[in-house]
């Protein structure tokens, strides 16, 4: 096999590994959402990417601690009062 170059290899892989992540994405009757979002990060070699199975977004991917902060900043952006939960939380 010849045609692609390492890095366009990697870029296929890349692009099929949060795609692979992204068709485990889920949804939800009206605005209602997971507390927090379901959020993953899939490690590629030294990469990684974060996905949110929520909101279906994803940060690209990143050196594997960005992908992490990330993740755990959507966690915490989600997490709470940010949603659209009626009433005060417990
Ligand atoms: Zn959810
Ligand atoms: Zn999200």
């Amino acid at each position: 096999m010849q045609g692609y170059t390492a890095e366009e290899r990697a870029a296929l892989v890349a692009a099929c590994t949060a795609a692979a992540a992204h068709r485990r994405d889920h949804h939800h009757a009206a605005a209602v959402t997971c507390h927090p979002h379901a959020v993953e990060v899939v490690h590629l070699g030294h990469r990684a990417v974060m996905v949110c199975h929520d909101c279906e977004s994803d940060s690209g991917f990143l050196p594997e601690r960005a992908a992490e902060a990330v993740a755990h900043d959507h966690r915490i952006q989600t997490s709470s009062e940010a949603g659209s939960r009626l009433g005060p939380a417990a």
